[in-house]
């Protein structure tokens, strides 16, 4: 099955979306809506909001659509 994923990053996170998972609760757009938009692309913003907020919205999505993973920093 071919997965349609998407990814976004800043310096200190990933993101990452699997539409097919997405139950559309919309929970990220309403609670976050500086990040997660809903009419412009790309949709994630990640310099909407501070990374930790940004990770904690993460977290709550009920189907697990969104991921979050902390980027390596090369020092
Ligand atoms: S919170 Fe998760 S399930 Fe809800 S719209 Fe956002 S990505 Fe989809």
């Amino acid at each position: 099955m071919k997965t349609n994923s998407n990814q976004f990053s800043n310096d200190d996170i990933t993101i990452t979306y699997e539409p097919s998972v997405c139950i559309n609760a919309g929970r990220c757009a309403r609670e976050l809506s500086d990040v997660f938009r809903t009419s412009v692309i790309p949709w994630i913003d990640l310099d909407g909001a501070p990374s930790q907020k940004i990770v904690e919205q993460v977290k709550k999505c009920p189907s697990g659509a969104l991921k979050f993973r902390l980027n390596q920093k090369v020092a």
